[in-house]
């Protein structure tokens, strides 16, 4: 587990804080490094737990949906909707990912027609899902393709680059270098594209 750490002189015992999502620990001078790791792993249930409380989405908080902000606001009515500026939400999680699913791919599905058309591709089916640890998937057997819903918190250029990454399986299964040397004809800037959002954090709204 990654945090910061200050040495201090005035400090009896190792500390930890979890503050805005960064774990910081304090110890004194002459603790090492390595009591100070076992220390932290022993706590590591209990820093999640402060990381996970840090992460969830509040009332007002600004949420990126397709390239654009939203301020966010629960609210009682059982519905989800977007009017203005403002990113109104019943708190459930049924009820969201629902609302997610269709704006994804309300957006996804134009694009990638217009990508397919581009590229001369026809007959793909496209499906949808929240997925842990993929953007994406592509079985070209079953001219399939899956997007993670999560892209509709993403900037538009990550989500070019995630369809194309997936149509680029259409031509190479693996992740081979005629893979990305393909991609690269289609998007030059692809890789840069992907490093610029690997860190980025997703809104936990529900
Ligand atoms: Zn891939």
């Amino acid at each position: 587990m990654e945090y910061i750490l200050h040495k201090k002189s005035n400090c009896k015992r190792i500390k930890i804080r979890v503050i805005e999502g960064v774990v910081c620990v304090s110890a004194p001078f002459t603790v090492s490094k390595k009591i100070i790791d076992d220390f932290v792993q022993e706590q590591e249930a209990w820093i999640k737990n402060q990381l996970d409380k840090n992460t969830q989405s509040k009332e007002n908080d600004l949420i990126c949906l397709l390239g654009n902000e939203y301020r966010l606001h629960y609210i009682n009515q059982k519905m989800c909707y977007v009017a203005g500026n403002a990113l109104y939400l019943y708190p459930d999680k049924t009820l969201i990912q629902k609302f997610l699913k269709q704006n994804a791919k309300k957006y996804i599905d134009l694009r990638f027609e217009f990508f397919c058309e581009q590229l001369n591709i026809h007959n793909i089916s496209l499906q949808y899902g929240f997925y842990k640890s993929k953007w994406g998937s592509c079985t070209p057997s079953k001219h399939k393709i899956c997007f993670n819903v999560n892209l509709i918190f993403m900037p538009l250029e990550f989500v070019d680059a995630i369809i194309l990454h997936e149509l680029a399986h259409l031509f190479h299964f693996n992740h081979s270098k005629d893979f990305y040397n393909l991609l690269c004809t289609w998007m030059p800037n692809y890789k840069e594209i992907v490093k610029e959002n690997k860190k980025k954090q997703l809104p936990k709204l529900y």
